[in-house]
């Protein structure tokens, strides 16, 4: 089955957005050029100008499942992926059970593999059931699939795990991935330690538990040669620490979130859980430093630590709701009105912190350039209309967003995984 997409922008190798026609068959991309002619039997879509890429990849995404499927499902999650304009995405391994041996993490692949629409990678665990000291055997699970490994949803508290850990990641050349909290920094705390905290009256959460725990890795890192990820970074602080890091020659890459770059401890304005996510939203200079950090590369790319829980969890109170935001849908938009369409960085270079560098950074298959020959894993963006973020477009079994209620432009038209379409708007 073959389709012609016509009157697609597409960017050209020097960022520029460029008119073009895309011809997709047998799952892969067959030419690309202006005023390509229908061949019969060929399905034409018309763009109307629309931008096209190579769909998106997130590499922190939390799909629930198994374990927690009130939540989310690994089908809503990759549904919700899909309609971010995300054909490749990375799950963590914070499920029951977790995927913390060769056993479990190829049964875990299976399932992604069949209950995923888009392409969902796996992480594995760093240590048995997330708990220090138990390093799990990473090589092993490193031969049946995993992508890369984590302990995400907890910090590794002991430095002689982590270490081991690090040692066992560079030995089979996979990215570490880092949830930085250092436990007996964090106080209880369920915001940011800083005036929010303060006038809400909420125990708050020092940017200390993430950039202390973030120095002792840097420093392990330098030692064992991983190439190390620093996952959701969140302040100023570790910006900085990064990007010395990075002049040293050690092999370290970060990812921020979407609401970290949008939103500071100060839109808090209530006592409420939608705001409520680990990290924490920082201050006012945090923000500021990691919108500076992506901008100038410190910062590798932007992932959205989708993490979706039920609405009643989330309609709790600060102090007793889960931390966590549903996300996948609603980044690249947020992103495009928020950073592209108000000047703060092209949209090149939005392209290039959502696809480009986590597929160089985790070593992953996916095409970042609409070429012939490449697989037809695509999304289709209107950039020109404004719609209103809301609950009821959310296929993400999580509501959980901060952001519903915001005018942003953007939104996908539809997503392809090898030539397939997984996601299509339908008209309201
Ligand atoms: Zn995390």
């Amino acid at each position: 089955m073959a389709e012609l997409i016509q009157n697609a922008q597409i960017l050209d190798t020097a960022g520029q957005l460029v008119d073009s026609d895309v011809l997709i068959e047998d799952g892969h991309i067959q030419a690309v050029g202006p005023h390509l002619q229908p061949v019969e039997g060929v399905s034409v879509t018309d763009a109307h100008g629309a931008f096209l890429t190579p769909g998106l990849v997130d590499v922190h995404v939390h799909f629930r499942d198994p374990g927690f499927t009130d939540k989310e499902t690994i089908r809503t999650g990759s549904q919700a992926a899909a309609h971010g304009g995300f054909t490749t995405v990375l799950a963590m391994p914070n499920l029951n059970p977790v995927p913390d041996t060769p056993e479990k993490l190829a049964a875990q692949i299976r399932l992604n593999q069949t209950e995923g629409v888009v392409n969902v990678l796996q992480y594995g665990a760093i240590s048995a059931n997330l708990i220090d000291k138990n390093v799990s055997d990473l090589a092993a699970m490193s031969a049946e699939g995993a992508v890369a490994f984590s302990n995400d949803g907890k910090g590794v508290q002991d430095a002689g795990t982590m270490y081991q850990a690090m040692l066992g990641a560079a030995a089979v050349d996979k990215p570490l991935a880092a949830h930085l909290e250092d436990n007996s920094l964090i106080n209880h705390g369920v915001i940011n330690e800083g005036v929010a905290s303060k006038r809400l009256g909420l125990a708050g959460i020092t940017g200390l538990a993430e950039s202390s725990q973030l120095a002792r890795d840097l420093v392990l890192a330098q030692a064992t040669g991983v190439h190390y990820h620093v996952a959701h970074i969140s302040t100023k602080e570790s910006v900085t620490l990064v990007r010395l890091a990075k002049e040293q020659g050690i092999k370290v890459t970060a990812e921020v979130s979407p609401h970290h770059l949008l939103l500071s401890d100060e839109d808090i304005v209530g006592d409420n859980a939608l705001f409520k996510m680990n990290p924490p939203l920082r201050s006012e200079a945090d923000r500021e430093a990691l919108v500076a950090g992506l901008l100038d590369g410190t910062i590798d790319m932007v992932a959205t630590d989708h993490a979706p829980h039920t609405a009643s969890e989330k309609a709790q109170s600060m102090q007793t709701a889960p931390f966590g935001i549903t996300g996948i849908e609603t980044s690249f938009q947020l992103l495009y009105t928020h950073l592209v369409k108000s000047g703060v960085m092209t949209l090149a270079t939005l392209i290039d912190r959502m696809l480009v560098r986590p597929i160089q950074a985790f070593g992953l298959a996916a095409p970042k350039q609409i070429q012939v020959g490449q697989v037809a894993d695509l999304a289709l963006f209107d950039l020109t209309d404004t719609t209103t973020i809301n609950f009821d477009d959310f296929a993400s079994k999580g509501k959980n967003s901060p952001f519903v209620g915001w005018q942003v432009n953007g939104s996908t038209l539809a997503t392809w995984v090898a030539g397939k379409r997984v996601y299509e708007r339908t008209a309201k």
